[in-house]
């Protein structure tokens, strides 16, 4: 069977491209196996345009977040189901100093499409913020789970459901074999399953291990709750709090350090106690030593690509970069040479 894309990978990087491609009349199959490790199937799904402990605008922001909800509303028309909740973000302040630098945020424009409100004094009995606090907009929470599984039904045609075995892929003449596949483009999509790649294990992946709760609470603001910890309301009660990072700690497995400093962060946080945890999951995010994403075309192998290191801010970063990477493996547009990979070709 002859294609013009192989994607490898099905997470939110691999689906938005695919989707992409797919809607430019390309014919393309995606190779994911669904138990490789899968950041995207962990992530509380955060999209946030104010982070960072001293809470700065997110890299790009004003390029990034008006694609957002354009991008996601999109796939739930497409799909017929919904996984895009728009919520404010509240923060507490920990200090008056803290209070005050905030007020001078107000008055700069760049800031504008992003602050809902500053307030001075304390949202609710039940949280920890003496100092008040600032509302973000623009912001909210995708269930990726709900988007990957309805893009897997429409995908069904594309959808290969194994583990791509890279030792199978070869050249031959003017195009790539894989199995009963001849390829025009492969496109490394795979998260840290590309850091075994023979074409991209140079690439300087730093990957960041997370774990995360969901617990419930008695306690239901209409915003996400955001300091130390984020606090997500799924619904009756149920909360997503998390996340934890570490280097260090790379095995998949969950940890009681992390369940213990994620309770202590929500307590520095929340007033009540903390009912019942419902789950505890971990995973790795496909994060970069310069914390940008990896897109462009192998160096030297004729239609060798990578869109990858998505680390922890996927939900922001894939609508805006698919775009990018669709026009560039299509028209070749230029990349963003922050984004593009020739950054790290000397260290071939
Ligand atoms: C605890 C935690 C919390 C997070 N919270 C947020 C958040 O709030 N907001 C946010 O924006 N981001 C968050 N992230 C980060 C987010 O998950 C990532 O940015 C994003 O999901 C990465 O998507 P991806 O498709 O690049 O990688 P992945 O989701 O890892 O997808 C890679 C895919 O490739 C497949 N694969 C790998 N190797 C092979 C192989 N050999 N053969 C076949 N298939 C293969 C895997 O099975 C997987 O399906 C969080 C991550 C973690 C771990």
């Amino acid at each position: 069977m002859e294609i013009d894309f192989l994607l490898i990978g099905q997470g939110l990087a691999g689906t938005a491209l695919a989707y992409r491609l797919k809607q430019a009349g390309k014919k393309i199959k995606i190779i994911d196996q669904p138990e490789a490790n899968n950041s995207s199937r962990v992530a509380a799904g955060l999209f946030n345009p104010v982070t960072g402990r001293k809470m700065v605008k997110t890299w790009k922001a004003d390029s990034l977040f008006p694609v957002i909800k354009t991008f996601y509303r999109e796939l739930e028309t497409l799909t017929g189901q919904n996984f895009l909740t728009e919520k404010a973000i509240y923060r507490p302040f920990l200090s008056v100093e803290e209070q005050n630098e905030w007020m001078g945020h107000s008055a700069d424009p760049g800031f504008e499409a992003y602050l809902e409100r500053i307030y001075s004094k304390s949202q609710s009995e039940f949280l920890k913020d003496p100092h008040g606090g600032v509302m973000l907009r623009n912001s909210g929470w995708l269930n990726i789970n709900n988007l990957l599984d309805a893009m897997t039904s429409y995908f069904k045609e594309e959808l290969i459901a194994e583990r791509f075995d890279e030792s199978l892929l070869r050249r031959d003449e003017n195009y790539w074999s894989y199995k009963e596949l001849k390829v025009d483009a492969v496109v490394y999509c795979n998260g840290l399953g590309a850091m075994n790649s023979r074409f991209f294990n140079f690439l300087p992946f730093a990957p960041v291990k997370g774990e995360i709760l969901e617990v419930k609470q008695n306690f239901t603001p209409d915003y996400v709750v955001n300091r130390g910890v984020f606090r997500v309301h799924l619904g009756d009660g149920v909360h997503r709090v998390g996340s934890t990072y570490t280097k260090h700690d790379l095995d998949v497995g969950a940890t009681i350090t992390a369940k213990n400093e994620i309770l202590d962060r929500l307590t520095d946080l929340v007033k009540l106690p903390v009912e019942e945890i419902l789950s505890h999951k971990t995973g790795i995010r496909p994060a970069t030593r310069d914390r940008k994403p990896f897109l462009g075309k192998h160096p030297t192998e004729v239609g060798v690509y990578i869109f990858n290191g998505f680390g922890a801010k996927g939900v922001s970063l894939v609508p805006y970069f698919s775009e990018q990477m669709t026009s560039y493996l299509l028209n070749e547009k230029a990349i963003d040479p922050e984004v593009d990979i020739a950054r790290y070709f000397n260290y071939i």
